[in-house]
Order: C-alpha cells, then structure tokens, then sequence
C-alpha cells in the first residue's frame, strides 16, 4: 500500500499499488488537484485517519530528527498514517522523509523515481499539429494555440 501525500495529486502521480491518503490532505487540495483526490477515492483509495497515539509517535521521532518545526500536522498525520498501515509514503518533502526513514517507514519520492510513472501531458498545435512536451502560449513554428492532449 502506498500513502500519498498532497504533491502526488498535485503531480498527478499514478500507481498500480492500492492507495491511502488522509482527511488534512484532502483539504489542502484546490480545482483539478481535489478532483484526482475524489477520483483516487472512486477508484478504491483508502481514506485514514491516523490514531493519536500514531501522531505522537511522529512528533517525537521528529524531536529525535530535529524535523519537528518544518512539519505541518499534516505531514505529522501522514507518516503516522504510513506508520499504521505499514505502507511506503509518497512525497517529495525532505523532512518527512527523514522523519520516516527515523519510524523505518520506506518513502517513495514523486519527483525522482516516480517520474516514470507520471503521466506526461503533451501540447498539440491547433494550426500544424506538431506536438511538444512543454506548454507554450503559442506554437514556435506557425504561431497557432496549442492545446492539452493525453498521450495515452
Ligand atoms: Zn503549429
């Protein structure tokens, strides 16, 4: 199981494992981000509201580390949640990764190895059809807009 932080929506992360996320993530979520947290939640992810006592576990494992200042309470939650569920923790976070590395919670970290299991938009040009991986306002070979197009 795989507990995902707040970037792995953001980042659009994907994965075959089964998914678990945390109610304090789903708040910090806006617009299309929100959306793939309700659509992870369609799709079976697991919503978890970690025990106190799991809480109080991260928060003097972040004393230990020194990390206890730059953790929000929802990171806090969220290792604790990885903690109960003996699950590897998605995020980008530094701290909360050293944090849990501390609980020996295995991280998973989105913007290096999980780049491969992003989905990669492309932009296609309306005029040339040419498509890059970059957006741009306008297509660098004849000035036509240039649209969002799933690969897949
Ligand atoms: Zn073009």
């Amino acid at each position: 199981m795989e507990v995902l932080d707040a970037s792995a929506f953001i980042h659009g992360y994907e994965t075959a494992d089964q998914t678990a996320s945390i109610p304090a993530v789903q708040a910090e979520l806006t617009g299309e981000h929100a959306f793939r947290f309700d659509a992870e939640q369609g799709a079976g992810m697991r919503v978890h509201v970690p025990d106190a006592d799991a809480v109080d576990r991260v928060r003097d494992a972040a004393g230990d580390t020194g990390d206890d200042g730059t953790l929000s309470d929802t990171d806090r939650r969220l290792v604790a949640a990885a903690l109960e569920l003996d699950a590897t923790l998605v995020t980008d976070d530094y701290a909360v990764q050293n944090v849990a590395d501390r609980l020996g919670v295995d991280c998973q970290v989105i913007a290096q190895d999980g780049i491969t299991e992003r989905r990669d938009w492309q932009f296609q040009c309306a005029g040339c059809g040419r498509t890059f991986d970059d957006d741009r306002d306008r297509c660098p070979v004849c000035g036509s807009g240039l649209s969002r197009k799933n690969p897949n």
